[in-house]
């Protein structure tokens, strides 16, 4: 590529967000430029067997049925099938602190699965094969250090010096965009002054494609099932266990036995004994969401627009969401034969997501305020509320569904 170029659309961020935005786009028939600060190839590499839980990457997200046919249509799930991932069947939420306990099945609401659970890193590899072999211009190992606003639309320039000019500049730089701030999109931010310990485990009882999710005033902690292709694949469990920043800390420092044990007695032994633990990470908890999702010629996608507690697993499922609306707005718009950085196109784009992401945070804040709370009537509420709920045939269903996307 020479010093400058001209794009149609720049994607900024080949996370799992913005490489399935450039892909759609592509295929549309937009010319695309995709620019990764960092190295894809070795961002995607991972052991292709697992012999010990340091095999698997701790960070995994929770695919739901809508992002999996925005996968498909992108042609990325039939790759990411031949990859290791947990179909997960069951779901399992109860309150550590009383009796209230509801399970979701897939075979009671007729669906194959609730989700899958994908490494990050395995997915964002499907998306760069299948990026290779597109037409999408891919610049990795590349930072964007600064943005300007010029006739001609935006124009970036990279940390060696390159210019990349495109009508439309999508954001898609993740939870600290800076690209975001240069285009003057401010933020509303909750910390929650907690943060998440994930990690990989193995336990002596099989998952049964089960996620399990326990509640407490604490904080919820997630067993995630991991890669289930083999019956001796079934022992392996990503870990969230979210905690008041001391205690996460605290928790987070303990040696591997002292560990195993806590966790062991926090899931409550659900899956017997934790016989290995991977080495724990721990990120703060902060749920952001931008005040505005577009400024001009730059959109936000992804986590650059939203960032939110991890703990129902939707953060790429929000994503995703963006990514479809997004690409439906531009197919329209294409078809009309107007230019990607059309102000109605965008502000409609921005109308379609603004209040679903929010539903979605609100909702999350919500369940987090409630299991928070110690107090008798809220504790009754929500033991009864759960078993009730697990009783309630079709507003139990209506609400999986809602969670799978299944009505998106
Ligand atoms: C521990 C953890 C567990 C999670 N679990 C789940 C889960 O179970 N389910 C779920 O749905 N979500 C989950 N999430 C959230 C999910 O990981 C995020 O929502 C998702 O990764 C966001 O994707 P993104 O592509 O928008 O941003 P990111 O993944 O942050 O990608 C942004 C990309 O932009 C690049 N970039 C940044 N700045 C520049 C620049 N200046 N120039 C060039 N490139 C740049 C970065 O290198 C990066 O590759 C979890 C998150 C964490 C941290």
């Amino acid at each position: 590529m020479t010093d400058s170029a001209r794009f149609d659309v720049l994607v900024v961020g080949g996370g799992m967000t913005g490489s399935a935005l450039a892909l759609g786009l592509a295929r549309q028939g937009w010319q695309v430029g995709l620019v990764e600060a960092g190295q894809l190839a070795k961002i995607t590499e991972t052991p292709s067997t697992v012999t010990s839980v340091d095999d698997y990457e701790p960070r995994v997200s929770a695919i739901s049925a809508a992002s999996k046919r925005l996968l498909d249509s992108l042609g990325v799930w039939p790759r990411l099938a031949r990859e290791r991932h947990c179909n997960y069947r069951g779901m399992e939420v109860w309150d550590g602190d009383g009796t209230g306990r509801i399970r979701f099945d897939a075979h009671d609401l007729q669906v194959p699965e609730l989700g899958s659970i994908v490494e990050n890193r395995i997915l964002v590899r499907a998306l760069f094969q299948a990026l290779a072999e597109s037409p999408v211009t891919v610049l990795d190992s590349s930072q964007v250090i600064g943005m300007t606003a010029g006739g001609e639309g935006r124009t970036l320039t990279l940390a060696d010096g390159r210019s990349l000019t495109a009508s439309l500049v999508v954001a898609a730089d993740g939870g600290n965009s800076r690209l975001r701030q240069w285009a003057g999109l401010p933020t509303r931010e909750w910390d929650y002054d907690q943060q998440a310990i994930v990690c990989t485990v193995r336990t002596a009882r099989g998952h049964q494609h089960t996620a399990w999710q326990r509640f407490s005033p604490t904080g919820p902690l997630a067993f995630l099932p991991l890669g289930c292709e083999q019956p001796s694949d079934e022992h392996y469990c990503s870990i969230v266990w979210s905690q008041d920043t001391s205690e996460a800390r605290r928790l987070a420092a303990l040696d591997d036995d002292a560990f195993t044990s806590a966790l062991e007695s926090a899931i409550e032994g659900q899956l017997g004994a934790i016989e290995s633990v991977s080495r724990r990470f721990t990120f703060p908890l902060r749920q952001r969401h931008a005040k505005d999702y577009v400024s001009g010629d730059v959109v936000l996608v992804g986590d650059a627009a939203h960032t939110i507690h991890p703990l129902a697993g939707q953060g790429a499922n929000l994503g995703y969401s963006d990514v479809r609306v997004l690409l439906d707005e531009l197919a329209q718009g294409r078809q009309r034969g107007l230019a990607p950085n059309d102000p109605l196109l965008l502000a409609r784009y921005q109308r379609r997501r603004k209040g679903d992401n929010l539903t979605m945070m609100a909702a999350m804040e919500g369940f987090k305020q409630l299991f928070a709370r110690d107090e008798l009537p809220l504790r009754w509420l929500r033991n009864t509320g759960m078993r009730w709920l697990d009783r309630a045939g079709p507003l139990k269903q209506r609400l999986a569904a809602e969670a799978m996307g299944l009505h998106h």
